[in-house]
C-alpha cells in the first residue's frame, strides 16, 4: 500500500483481483507464488512527462503525460489513451492493470498498458487539440512500436486525436509504421468496426448472458449512462436486437426519452456537432426531458449498461436498479460500479457482466486492425464484426466456463478474474523471473 500511496483506483482494482484467486492458488499451488503475484501487480514501466503547448491567446499550456506499461508476457502493451482533467498516474495504473487481464481475456497476442493527461479538451479549438495532441507525441513516440506499445482511444481521444497523433509520430519518426497506433481513420490504416467495437461487444455479451436464462434484449427496456464512443453503438446494438434504450447521459446530467432513443439524433448531437445531450432535448420535441442533477439510475430498466467512467454506480444506486426489477447489468465502461453494487447485484441474482470482458470487443478488434496492417490487407466490415461477435461469444463462454470449474457458477467476476489471470500468469513463469 505504502508503494502506492493515495491510488485509490488502482487500489480497488488489484483488490478485486487478488479477492477472486483464492479459489486458483487452492486448484493449482503452483500459483501460490508471492513473487509471481508481485510482480502481476508492478508496472513494467512508468513514463510520466511534461506536456507544453500553446493556447489559442498565445499563452504556454503544461499539462502532465502519462504511459504506464504495465505487463508484455503476451505481446506489446495495448491499451487506450484517456483525455480527462480528472487524470493521475492512480487512474492509469487501475486502467492499465485491469487491460492486461482484459486483453488475456480475447485470447490475442497483446499485453497491458494504459496511457492519457490531465489535459480538459472540453472548450478546446480543433487547433489547440492539434497543438496538445503533436506535443503530447513529442515524448510519446521514443516509448512506443508496432512491437513495443501500441496505444489506441479512450475517454476523449477518438478518431481526430488518433489522427493528430498518428500524423506526428509519421513526422518525428519518418516512418509510416500503421501498427503503432489503432483506432485510426479509414483513409490511413484503420479497421472497419472499431468505432463501434467496443459498444457493440459490450451487447453482444450480455446478450450472450440473457440467453443463459432463455432471454434475450428483445423487447427490453434498457438505460446507459454516458454518450461516448461506447454508449452510442452500445445503444445501436440494443436497438438491432429489438431492445428499447430510454435514458442516456454525460457528465452534467442524464435524458429520459420513454418513446424511445433517436439515435440519428444523439449522434449528431454528439459526434457531429459535439454539443452536450441537453442539445438533444431541445432538438426532440417530443416530450423527452432532461435532469440536471440525479442518478440516471433511478430510470427503470430491465438493462442497465454504464458506459461513462468508473464508480459511476454506486451501492444505492445498484440498490433501487433491483428494486425496480432489473435483470442484467452489463460494465461498457471500466469499473464503472463501486464494490458494494457488484455484491448487491450478485446477491439479488442479477446477471452482471464486469468490464474487462464485457467492454473486452474494442482492444480485440484494436488487436484485428493490427493484424490488418500486418498484411497490408484490409477487411470488409461483416467480416471483422463476424470475429468480433465470434471474440466475445468466446469470451462470454471463458468467464461461465471458469465460473463453473471453480465452483461458482454464473459469477461473471470470478470467472473473468481467474481466466485472465491464468493466461497471464502461465506466461510469466515460462519466461523466468524477468
Ligand atoms: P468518450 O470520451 O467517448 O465518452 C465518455 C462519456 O462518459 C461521455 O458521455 C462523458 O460525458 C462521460 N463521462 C466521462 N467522464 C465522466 C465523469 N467523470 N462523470 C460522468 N460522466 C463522465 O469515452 P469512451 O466512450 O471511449 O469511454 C467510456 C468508458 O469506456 C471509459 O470507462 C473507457 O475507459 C471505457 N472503454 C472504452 C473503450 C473504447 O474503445 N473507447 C474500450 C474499453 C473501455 P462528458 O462529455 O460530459 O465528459
Amino acid at each position: 500500500l505504502h508503494r502506492n500511496a493515495g491510488e485509490t483506483e488502482f487500489h480497488q482494482a488489484v483488490h478485486e483481483v487478488l479477492e477472486s484467486l483464492g479459489r486458483v492458488v487452492t486448484k493449482h499451488p503452483e500459483y501460490a507464488d508471492e513473487a509471481l503475484i508481485e510482480r502481476i501487480c508492478e508496472p513494467e514501466r512508468q513514463i510520466i512527462f511534461r506536456v507544453p503547448w500553446i493556447d489559442d491567446n498565445g499563452d504556454v499550456q503544461i499539462n502532465r503525460g502519462f504511459r504506464v506499461q504495465f505487463n508484455s508476457a503476451l505481446g506489446p502493451y495495448k491499451g487506450g489513451l484517456r483525455f480527462h482533467p480528472s487524470v493521475n498516474v492512480g487512474i492509469i495504473k487501475f486502467l492499465g492493470f485491469e487491460q492486461t487481464f482484459k486483453n488475456a481475456l480475447t485470447g490475442l497476442p497483446i499485453g497491458g498498458g494504459k496511457g492519457g493527461s490531465d489535459f480538459n479538451p472540453r472548450g478546446r479549438s480543433d487547433r489547440e487539440i492539434m497543438r496538445f495532441c503533436q506535443s503530447f507525441m513529442v515524448e510519446l513516440h521514443r516509448h512506443i512500436g508496432e512491437y513495443i506499445d501500441v496505444p489506441a482511444g479512450d475517454i476523449g481521444v477518438g478518431g481526430r486525436e488518433i489522427g493528430y497523433m498518428f500524423g506526428m509520430y509519421k513526422r518525428l519518426t519518418n516512418k509510416y509504421e500503421a501498427g503503432v497506433l489503432t483506432g485510426k481513420g479509414l483513409s490511413y490504416g484503420g479497421s472497419r468496426a472499431r468505432k463501434e467495437a467496443t459498444g457493440f461487444g459490450c451487447a453482444y455479451f450480455v446478450q450472450r448472458m440473457l440467453e443463459t436464462r432463455g432471454q434475450s434484449f428483445d423487447g427490453k427496456r434498457c438505460v446507459v449512462s454516458g454518450s461516448g464512443n461506447v454508449a452510442i453503438y452500445a445503444m445501436q446494438k440494443v436497438l438491432s436486437f429489438g431492445g428499447t434504450v430510454v435514458a442516456f447521459s454525460d457528465s452534467d446530467g442524464y435524458v429520459v426519452d420513454e418513446a424511445g432513443i433517436d439515435l440519428d439524433l444523439l449522434k449528431d448531437v454528439k459526434e457531429q456537432r459535439r454539443e452536450r445531450v441537453s442539445e438533444y432535448v431541445a432538438r426532440r420535441g417530443n416530450g423527452a426531458r432532461y435532469v440536471k442533477d440525479g442518478s440516471i439510475w433511478d430510470v427503470p430498466c430491465d438493462v442497465a449498461l454504464p458506459c461513462a467512467t468508473q464508480n459511476e454506480l454506486s451501492g444505492p444506486d445498484a440498490e433501487t436498479l433491483v428494486a425496480n426489477g432489473v435483470l442484467a447489468v452489463g460494465e461498457g465502461a471500466n469499473m464503472p460500479c463501486k464494490p458494494e453494487a457488484v455484491r448487491v447485484f450478485q446477491k439479488a441474482g442479477v446477471l452482471f457482466a464486469p468490464g474487462k470482458a464485457a467492454n473486452a470487443g474494442g482492444v480485440a478488434t484494436s488487436a484485428l486492425e493490427m493484424q490488418q496492417n500486418a498484411s497490408r490487407d484490409s477487411w470488409s466490415f461483416e467480416k471483422t464484426e463476424d470475429r468480433l461477435a465470434g471474440i466475445m461469444h468466446n469470451i462470454h463462454d471463458a468467464c461461465a466456463d471458469t465460473a463453473v470449474e471453480y465452483g461458482a457458477p454464473g459469477d461473471y467476476v470470478l470467472g473473468a478474474n481467474i481466466a485472465g489471470f491464468v493466461r497471464v500468469a502461465e506466461a510469466m513463469r515460462a519466461m523466468g523471473v524477468i
